[in-house]
This record gives structure tokens, C-alpha cells and sequence, in this order.
């Protein structure tokens, strides 16, 4: 197995070396705020995200989504924004402090990955890790057992390294 991801891109010329991460600073739902309620109604961080509404709270939590690549240890990571119940929120803070028993909670992606467009809501498996690092999403699979979304396919499948090589062209470049 190699241990680093490497290629020469196509775009540029240069060795893109690392296995690829892309990430999000901010879920979409905060993205599709005015300026005026982001700061009225919400609260940001690095890692967690607290929208305000008149009809309830919505809480975010910053999350990596791996992608196996196929013959390469190291995963391609989404940096990604899922939701929390008010529960599961609170027990993912607690986990700061000691480790849960309970690890994995229930959310819904809160990002939309240009490479991997869809119309469909994404639901998830959001476990907690106990040495520090973000969660980890683990997409659903289709009730059924045909998947049709790419994203859910490449995850629960993994990808060739010629594929992501692709997808981390596109993602640098556009
Ligand atoms: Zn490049």
C-alpha cells in the first residue's frame, strides 16, 4: 500500500502531494444567512455552529467524511458540517471532557459538495472519537440497497486513485 497520495496534475503541472482534503468553514444553512442574522441569530466556531431561529435552534457540528482511496492508507477527506439534535450536541461537548459511552448520533449533511451534486437530503451516522479528533460521517445507504448517490457509493466503496485523482483536479481547480 502506498502511503501518500501522490500525482502530477493535469491543470497544472504540479505534484499534488497528500491525500486530498477539502473542507467547509460553515454549514449551509448559516452560508444562507444575511450578514445582519449571522451575527442577530448565530454563533460560529471552528468546530460548532448554534443558529437561533424564532422556532427553534439548529446546531451544527464539523465532521470529516473519508473516502477510501482504493491501494492508499490515507482516506480522501470532506471536511463537513452535519446536524445534532439538542441532545446529541450536548453529549458531543461533554465528549470533550470525558469519553461516551454513547458515540455515534444521528445527522443530516449541511454542506453541498459541488463534485457530487444531489437533490436529495443526506443522512448520516456521526460518531464521536475518543482521542480528540472530529467526528466521523458515515453516509447512509438507500433503504432499497441500489445507491445512486456518487458520494454515498464512493464512500461505502472506495475509489480508484485515478478517480481521485480526478475529483482533486476538479476540487483545486474548478
Ligand atoms: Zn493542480
Amino acid at each position: 500500500m502506498a502511503a501518500i497520495f501522490a500525482f502530477t496534475c493535469s491543470c497544472c503541472d504540479q505534484v499534488h502531494e497528500g491525500s486530498p482534503s477539502f473542507g467547509f468553514a460553515e454549514p449551509a444553512p448559516y452560508t444562507r444567512l444575511t450578514q445582519e442574522e449571522q451575527s442577530r441569530m448565530a454563533e460560529l466556531s471552528d468546530d460548532l455552529c448554534v443558529i437561533h431561529h424564532p422556532e427553534g435552534t439548529q446546531y451544527f457540528v464539523r465532521a470529516i467524511l473519508e473516502v477510501p482511496i482504493h491501494g492508499v492508507e490515507e482516506p480522501f477527506l470532506w471536511g463537513v458540517w452535519v446536524s445534532a439534535s439538542a441532545s446529541s450536541f450536548q453529549r458531543y461537548l461533554d465528549s470533550y471532557d470525558q469519553p461516551q459511552q454513547d458515540k455515534v448520533f444521528f445527522g443530516w449533511l449541511s454542506n453541498h459538495i459541488g463534485l457530487y451534486p444531489t437533490t436529495q437530503s443526506r443522512p448520516a451516522d456521526v460518531w464521536i472519537q475518543d482521542d480528540g479528533t472530529r467526528p466521523r460521517v458515515r453516509l447512509h445507504r438507500s433503504d432499497d440497497g441500489v445507491d445512486t448517490d456518487a458520494l454515498v457509493i464512493d464512500q461505502h466503496e472506495g475509489i480508484s486513485i485515478a478517480r481521485a485523482q480526478e475529483l482533486a483536479e476538479r476540487a483545486l481547480h474548478g
